[in-house]
């Protein structure tokens, strides 16, 4: 089988390099050269154009920053499906917007080619390691057929419903991992201001009713959970501009639902207020920043 993989960013890169890792043949493409130079140390063989990445693929994966890029990069003159051979997989693992997702669906199947939304959660931890979780969206036969490598990737495979239910389970799942995240910035600093020892307050609160995925994995003091991002001044990790984009894009989906969600509104201010701050390649537990008023001007 031969697998084509479209965007070899944080995420893309170790995923396709685990699937090489896994033994499949990976072709990848990525216009960056850095995300080429580091998928080829995973691994993949990074092709110089599109097309060549694509040719004879039977399955294609997309990880790309949004929908827009992703509609572009498959259906536009010259883009993926142009050059894949009738019948091939089309998968996008990119979190999107739900309206596009379910375009996709009819416009590449429409082609005759086969389609899934298949966004992730689990951050670049989880891509480097194949502990993704999983939410699939289209016909159960399609995640059969993807199923294989799917579980090379993940730790865990939802089919979450038909095309577009793998984006709606993402864009619930993110909003509530923003609000968390201000939860938790506004937590660790008062218990840091109260005194406490940041490491103590940790354990108290992750094995009691705070606790949440990101206080487990993003706390906020530095020394206390390795793979924080504080650790590191922030870098690396999930960006505050791809959380953004999350969270607005929930709260379009709330909007087409006749919702008011007021904590995630306030969370998209808050990450607003970091991207005018010039912090949108930062990691999102940055957060933090705008509640102990260490953001630099
Ligand atoms: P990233 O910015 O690191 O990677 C995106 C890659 O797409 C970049 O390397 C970029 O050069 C490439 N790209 C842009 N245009 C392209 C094109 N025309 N053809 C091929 N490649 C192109 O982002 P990421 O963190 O890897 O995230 C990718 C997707 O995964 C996003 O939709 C994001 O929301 C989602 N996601 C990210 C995380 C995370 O923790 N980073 C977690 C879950 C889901």
């Amino acid at each position: 089988m031969k697998v084509a993989w479209i965007g070899l960013g944080n995420m893309g890169g170790p995923m396709a390099g685990n699937l090489v890792a896994a033994g499949y043949t990976v072709t990848g493409y990525d216009p960056s050269e850095q995300a080429q130079r580091s998928a080829a140390e995973h691994g993949v063989s990074v092709a110089t154009v599109l097309a060549e990445a694509v040719a004879g693929a039977d399955v294609v994966f997309t990880m790309l920053p949004n929908g827009r890029l992703v509609s572009s990069v498959l259906l536009d003159a010259d883009g993926v499906l142009d050059h894949l051979p009738a019948g091939a997989l089309v998968v996008d693992s990119s979190t999107i917007d739900i309206a596009t997702a379910r375009e996709l669906h009819e416009a590449v199947t429409g082609r005759g080619f086969r389609f899934l939304d298949a966004p992730v959660s689990g951050g670049v931890f989880g891509a480097a390691a194949g502990t993704l979780t999983f939410m699939v969206g289209g016909t159960g036969e399609n995640l059969e057929a993807a199923r294989p490598l799917i579980e090379v990737l993940a730790g865990r495979v939802f089919h979450a419903g038909g095309p577009g239910a793998g984006q709606s389970a993402k864009l619930a799942n993110n909003m509530m991992l923003a609000i968390n995240t201000a939860g938790l910035a506004e937590g660790a600093t008062l218990a840091d201001r109260l005194g406490l020892d940041p490491a103590v307050f940790y354990q108290i609160a992750e094995v009691s009713s705070g606790s949440s995925w990101a206080l487990k994995n993003w706390y906020p003091s530095p020394g206390v959970v390795e793979t924080a991002a504080v650790n590191h001044d922030f870098n690396g990790g999930f960006a505050v501009s791809l959380m953004r984009k999350d969270v607005g894009l929930a709260l379009e989906a709330g909007a087409g639902a006749g919702l008011d969600l007021p904590y995630a509104s306030r969370a998209l201010a808050d990450l607003d207020r970091l991207i005018e701050a010039g912090w949108s390649g930062k990691d999102t537990a940055s957060m933090v920043k705008l509640v102990d008023g260490t953001l630099p001007d």
